[in-house]
């Protein structure tokens, strides 16, 4: 692969990776707050899934009680402000917002939220929230991604001596590494890690739970695990060729291009994205704005069947993104480094019972697609070896099996939430699951007094 750094300047760079959605002024978050009805049993509410009092918090805006607004949005999701910068709000509050219905332009929801999660830290974190007085309890949390990082918050709060093990040397999980930077910078998912750190939350990086430290020994010195251990390794293409120089997982991409060291990451001129859910979306626009000449998404099914959402379809398809459908990579070709990849056209069966479609491959028509980058970003596996060394968890379906009412597992000293129980949904919902684990774990220590 040829390695087109230095192609752009810096100043490109950041015109590239500037945020999609900027910060509302205050004369706009003020005007765009009193659009709002401010529902009685608001719809937006229901659609969030931490349940945040939308209304509420819009209606303190207008009367300029920011801290009070920041308490509402907090009190029901501690990392706030990377939600309302990437949570899918057309899929969820927005596109719940009545002022839809009326044929007007819905309550910019998460712009909003940014505006006074912005003004919160921009005022140094005052302390909104009171403690209970601490218990003699502690909880070992693993993963400081949005769901140990809520599970975290709200146990401190209620009095417990909270440790996180992070195997990565800077916090943040997904949150820090996955998200593309347009959307939310690293620096915001970090703020989020110092408020939680401000309740009294020890935060241990670089050590890793089966490796640094046994599960076993978490287990036997704390009266509760949390495990908020995200997914593991990507899902393998399987062809031929998979290991040359030059094919690369998404989320490995994800992470270098969320250093903001643009200048140092390698781009192909060409290069081939395989999959087409929001994380390949990620990885091909990042692409592009690295330098890359031509960026495609290779995908086995056609645009109906595909996994990203239609504000993401179209932000590629803004960027130029070329999109193959009913494509299937059959192997990766090249010598010593990618130089191309084989693909075959697919072409679709007969629904399912669920009307799902099989495809078929077409025989005869081969065909090579010369690139000079691989990502690939077909899924993630789960946590299979190390959940495997915990005694009593259930595991099916690549999902920690819990109870939904307290996110237990089915040991009961360990609770799971985030990634590593629903298979991969957005970080809003892993915040829930935190928060709700938090009140499971409080509900079982209190029970063994
Ligand atoms: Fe405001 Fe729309 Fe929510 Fe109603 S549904 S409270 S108008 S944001």
């Amino acid at each position: 692969m040829e390695n087109i750094v230095s192609k752009l300047t810096l100043e490109e760079y950041e015109k590239n990776f500037q945020e999609l959605h900027p910060p509302l002024s205050y004369g706009s978050a003020i005007a765009e707050s009193s659009r709002c009805l401010y529902c009685y049993d608001s719809p937006c509410m229901k659609a969030c899934p931490t349940h945040i009092d939308i209304s509420e918090f819009i209606k303190k805006i207008s009367t300029d009680n920011l801290m009070g607004s920041a308490k509402t949005i907090l009190k029901s999701n501690w990392v706030a402000l990377t939600c309302a910068k990437a949570c899918p709000v057309a899929v969820l509050c927005e596109g719940a917002c009545v002022l839809n219905e009326k044929g007007d332009k819905p309550i910019e929801i998460g712009r909003l939220q940014r505006y006074v999660i912005d003004n919160y830290f921009d005022h140094g974190m005052p302390a909104l929230f009171s403690k209970k007085s601490p218990n003699a309890k502690n909880v070992a949390v693993i993963g400081s991604g949005p769901a140990g990082l809520s599970c975290s918050a709200e146990l401190a709060l209620l009095g417990y001596k909270v440790t996180i093990f992070e195997q990565s040397e800077i916090p943040g999980g997904l949150n820090t590494w996955g998200i593309a930077p347009y959307k939310a910078r690293k620096q915001d998912a970090l703020k989020e890690v110092e408020l939680i750190k401000s309740f009294g939350v020890n935060v241990k990086t670089g050590i890793g739970v089966g490796t640094d430290i046994s599960f076993d020994e978490l287990y036997k010195k704390y009266d509760a695990v949390f495990l908020g251990i995200g997914l593991g390794e990507s899902h393998a293409l399987s062809v031929n060729g998979e290991e040359l120089p030059g094919v690369i997982n998404a989320l490995d991409f994800i992470e270098q291009v969320k250093t903001e060291d643009w200048s140092s990451v390698a781009v192909g001129k060409r290069v081939a994205i395989i999959g087409a859910g929001n994380t390949s979306i990620d990885a091909a626009t990042e692409a592009k704005r690295l330098g890359a000449e031509e960026v495609m998404i290779i995908y086995r099914r056609s645009s109906q069947d595909m996994s990203a959402y239609k504000f993401e379809f179209d932000l590629a398809k803004k960027d130029g993104i070329i999109f193959h459908f009913l494509t299937s990579p059959n192997k990766v070709v090249g010598k010593n480094f990618v130089e191309g990849i084989e693909c075959i056209r697919m072409e679709p069966g007969k629904p399912d019972s669920k009307g799902k479609r099989s495809i078929m491959p077409v025989p005869g028509t081969e065909f090579i697609i010369p690139v000079d980058m691989v990502i690939k970003a077909i899924g993630q596996e789960a946590q299979n070896d190390f959940i495997s060394t915990i005694p009593g968890i259930k595991f099916a379906g690549g999902k920690v099996q819990i109870n939904s009412d307290n996110f237990q597992t089915g040991n009961p000293k360990v609770f799971a939430g985030g990634d590593c129980i629903n298979g991969g949904k957005e970080v809003v919902n892993a915040a829930y699951d935190g928060k709700m684990a938090a009140f499971g774990i409080d509900k079982f220590l209190k029970n063994l007094n």
